[in-house]
């Protein structure tokens, strides 16, 4: 994998990103809702860095399946917990892709009466839309590679990586070597 964003410059990102969202709900106590599972490690850090009073909340959809393809229909996996309305709701995505899960959460939220809703999401593909979904708020835009790391997964793996890296196709030279340990039964 080619890492492409570095651990300090999401740091530094999301810490600027705070500043902004600080400045935009000064004197409102925003609700923030990071769409699971992909945006926990990013909606974590996110609320930490801002001094703002604010709620949390969690959903999940599913739009991808194992592997890097989009397939079959949207569904809501898990529901919010708290009644947003009248709340001042931003949505948290880890990244907005062909913005079909943005423009899906945002037909179905405002059907909540929040008092607004807006997205934040840390990494955008614009070249790659196909949805009418544009981020409010966005970290970082990245070119049409499939991207892990910080929370994005592939085959359920790699969120905890503090970078994010796009994964090389498989004809491509791998970058990291792999050990050739035997395997064990120890964890
Ligand atoms: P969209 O609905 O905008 O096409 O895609 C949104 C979701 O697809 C993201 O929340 C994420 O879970 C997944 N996704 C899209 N692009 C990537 C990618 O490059 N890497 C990973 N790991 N997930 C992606």
């Amino acid at each position: 994998m080619d890492v492409l964003i570095q651990e300090a410059e999401i740091r530094q990102r999301v810490a600027q990103m705070a500043r902004r969202i600080e400045a935009d709900y000064r004197g409102r106590e925003p609700h923030f809702v990071g769409v699971l599972k992909g945006a926990a490690i990013f909606h974590a850090d996110l609320v930490r860095e801002l001094t703002l009073p604010l709620t949390i909340d969690f959903l999940s959809v599913s739009s991808y399946g194992s592997g890097t393809a989009s397939v079959g229909p949207l569904t809501l996996d898990k529901d919010l917990e708290d009644d947003i309305k009248g709340k001042d709701v931003v949505l948290v995505e880890d990244i907005v892709d062909t913005g079909r899960t943005a423009s899906f959460l945002f037909r179905w939220l405002p059907k909540r009466k929040p008092a607004s809703l807006r997205l934040c999401a840390l990494l955008s593909k614009p070249s790659r839309r196909e949805f009418p979904a544009s981020p409010d708020y966005v970290g970082f835009d990245v070119p049409d590679r499939f991207v892990v790391g910080y929370g994005l997964d592939y085959n359920q793996m790699y969120r905890n990586l503090p970078y994010i890296a796009a994964l090389r196709s498989p004809n491509e030279e791998p970058s990291i070597a792999h050990s050739e340990h035997t395997a064990t039964s120890e964890p």
